[in-house]
Protein backbone atom coordinates (compact mmCIF):
# COMPACT_ATOMS: atom_id res chain seq x y z
CA UNK A 1 0.00 0.00 0.00
CA UNK A 2 1.61 3.23 -1.06
CA UNK A 3 1.94 5.79 2.15
CA UNK A 4 -1.02 8.10 2.74
CA UNK A 5 0.21 11.74 1.34
CA UNK A 6 -1.69 15.21 1.82
CA UNK A 7 -1.41 17.32 -1.17
CA UNK A 8 -1.57 20.78 0.78
CA UNK A 9 1.44 19.19 2.94
CA UNK A 10 4.23 21.40 2.76
CA UNK A 11 6.72 17.91 3.90
CA UNK A 12 4.59 15.94 1.32
CA UNK A 13 5.77 17.98 -1.54
CA UNK A 14 9.19 18.24 -0.34
CA UNK A 15 9.11 14.35 -0.34
CA UNK A 16 7.18 14.05 -3.85
CA UNK A 17 10.34 15.98 -5.06
CA UNK A 18 7.81 19.07 -5.52
CA UNK A 19 9.85 21.60 -3.33
CA UNK A 20 13.63 20.74 -3.06
CA UNK A 21 15.26 20.47 0.18
CA UNK A 22 19.09 19.75 1.16
CA UNK A 23 18.96 16.29 2.05
CA UNK A 24 20.68 14.52 3.96
CA UNK A 25 19.50 10.52 4.00
CA UNK A 26 16.90 8.40 3.13
CA UNK A 27 15.35 5.34 3.13
CA UNK A 28 11.98 3.77 1.48
CA UNK A 29 10.11 4.91 4.83
CA UNK A 30 11.76 7.78 6.11
CA UNK A 31 13.61 11.30 4.61
CA UNK A 32 16.40 14.01 6.83
CA UNK A 33 16.89 17.38 5.13
CA UNK A 34 18.47 20.48 6.66
CA UNK A 35 16.12 22.72 8.07
CA UNK A 36 15.32 25.85 6.33
CA UNK A 37 15.00 28.08 9.37
CA UNK A 38 17.84 26.45 11.48
CA UNK A 39 18.35 26.96 15.03
CA UNK A 40 21.75 26.53 15.28
CA UNK A 41 24.01 25.48 11.87
CA UNK A 42 23.56 21.66 10.85
CA UNK A 43 20.13 22.04 12.70
CA UNK A 44 18.50 18.93 10.80
CA UNK A 45 14.40 16.93 10.20
CA UNK A 46 13.86 13.34 10.06
CA UNK A 47 10.77 12.64 9.03
CA UNK A 48 8.17 9.83 7.91
CA UNK A 49 7.69 9.47 3.90
CA UNK A 50 3.58 9.05 4.85
CA UNK A 51 1.95 11.50 5.90
CA UNK A 52 0.78 11.63 9.46
CA UNK A 53 0.48 14.74 12.05
CA UNK A 54 1.15 13.54 14.92
CA UNK A 55 4.20 10.91 16.58
CA UNK A 56 0.82 8.38 17.81
CA UNK A 57 -0.39 8.30 14.14
CA UNK A 58 2.70 6.41 12.67
CA UNK A 59 2.58 2.74 12.81
CA UNK A 60 4.93 1.17 15.30
CA UNK A 61 7.44 0.19 12.27
CA UNK A 62 7.64 3.56 10.67
CA UNK A 63 8.03 5.11 14.62
CA UNK A 64 10.88 3.15 15.02
CA UNK A 65 12.44 3.66 11.62
CA UNK A 66 12.33 7.26 12.67
CA UNK A 67 14.17 6.54 15.97
CA UNK A 68 16.40 4.67 14.55
CA UNK A 69 17.12 7.00 11.48
CA UNK A 70 17.33 10.34 14.08
CA UNK A 71 19.99 8.47 15.86
CA UNK A 72 22.26 8.13 12.74
CA UNK A 73 21.58 11.54 10.88
CA UNK A 74 22.10 13.02 14.54
CA UNK A 75 25.23 11.14 15.05
CA UNK A 76 26.65 12.63 11.60
CA UNK A 77 25.33 15.76 12.38
CA UNK A 78 27.22 16.21 15.78
CA UNK A 79 30.57 15.06 14.43
CA UNK A 80 30.38 17.06 11.17
CA UNK A 81 29.52 19.90 13.62
CA UNK A 82 32.07 19.40 16.55
CA UNK A 83 28.84 19.54 19.04
CA UNK A 84 29.21 19.07 22.08
CA UNK A 85 25.86 18.22 22.47
CA UNK A 86 22.91 17.74 20.57
CA UNK A 87 18.53 17.80 21.32
CA UNK A 88 16.02 15.89 19.49
CA UNK A 89 12.32 17.96 19.86
CA UNK A 90 9.78 16.56 18.47
CA UNK A 91 6.49 18.47 18.81
CA UNK A 92 3.03 17.37 18.56
CA UNK A 93 -0.24 20.02 18.02
CA UNK A 94 -0.09 23.79 17.86
CA UNK A 95 -0.24 23.71 21.46
CA UNK A 96 3.41 22.24 21.67
CA UNK A 97 4.45 24.20 19.29
CA UNK A 98 3.82 21.99 16.09
CA UNK A 99 3.65 24.30 12.94
CA UNK A 100 4.22 21.99 9.52
CA UNK A 101 1.67 19.58 10.40
CA UNK A 102 3.14 16.77 9.49
CA UNK A 103 5.66 14.68 12.24
CA UNK A 104 8.69 15.82 11.91
CA UNK A 105 11.84 15.35 14.67
CA UNK A 106 14.43 17.84 15.10
CA UNK A 107 17.78 17.45 15.58
CA UNK A 108 19.62 20.49 17.08
CA UNK A 109 23.24 20.36 17.95
CA UNK A 110 24.58 22.53 20.46
CA UNK A 111 27.14 24.28 21.52
CA UNK A 112 28.48 26.15 24.65
CA UNK A 113 26.90 30.02 24.82
CA UNK A 114 24.65 29.00 21.76
CA UNK A 115 21.94 30.89 23.67
CA UNK A 116 19.50 28.30 23.19
CA UNK A 117 17.15 26.89 25.64
CA UNK A 118 13.58 27.20 26.86
CA UNK A 119 11.67 27.24 29.87
CA UNK A 120 11.40 24.42 31.85
CA UNK A 121 9.47 25.64 35.12
CA UNK A 122 9.75 21.95 37.22
CA UNK A 123 7.23 21.19 39.74
CA UNK A 124 6.97 18.86 42.72
CA UNK A 125 5.21 15.01 41.76
CA UNK A 126 2.30 14.59 43.52
CA UNK A 127 2.84 10.96 44.65
CA UNK A 128 -1.60 10.22 44.87
CA UNK A 129 -1.92 11.60 41.81
CA UNK A 130 1.71 9.94 40.32
CA UNK A 131 0.12 6.56 41.63
CA UNK A 132 -3.73 7.33 39.68
CA UNK A 133 -1.80 8.63 36.57
CA UNK A 134 0.55 5.32 36.29
CA UNK A 135 -3.31 3.04 36.81
CA UNK A 136 -4.86 5.24 33.90
CA UNK A 137 -1.94 5.53 31.26
CA UNK A 138 -0.52 1.73 31.83
CA UNK A 139 -4.09 0.59 31.21
CA UNK A 140 -4.29 2.96 28.38
CA UNK A 141 -0.75 1.44 26.88
P1 LIG B 1 7.66 22.75 14.08
O1 LIG B 1 7.51 24.08 14.79
O2 LIG B 1 8.11 21.67 15.02
O3 LIG B 1 6.42 22.38 13.30
O4 LIG B 1 8.85 22.97 13.08
C1 LIG B 1 8.70 23.10 11.69
C2 LIG B 1 10.08 23.28 11.12
O5 LIG B 1 10.00 23.06 9.71
C3 LIG B 1 10.66 24.67 11.34
O6 LIG B 1 11.89 24.55 12.06
C4 LIG B 1 10.87 25.20 9.92
O7 LIG B 1 12.03 25.97 9.79
C5 LIG B 1 10.94 23.92 9.11
N1 LIG B 1 10.56 24.06 7.71
C6 LIG B 1 9.43 24.61 7.21
N2 LIG B 1 9.42 24.56 5.87
C7 LIG B 1 10.59 23.95 5.50
C8 LIG B 1 11.18 23.60 4.25
N3 LIG B 1 10.56 23.88 3.09
N4 LIG B 1 12.38 22.99 4.26
C9 LIG B 1 12.99 22.72 5.42
N5 LIG B 1 12.50 23.01 6.64
C10 LIG B 1 11.31 23.62 6.68
ZN1 LIG C 1 2.61 15.58 4.82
Amino acid sequence: MPAPTDPNCIFCKIIAGAIPCFKLWESPTVLSFLDIGPLSRGHALVIPKGHAVTLDQLTEEVAGDCGRAVRKVGAAVAKVLGAAGWNVLQNNGSIAGQVVPHVHFHIIPRKEGDGLGYRWNAGQIDKQDAAELVKAIVAEI
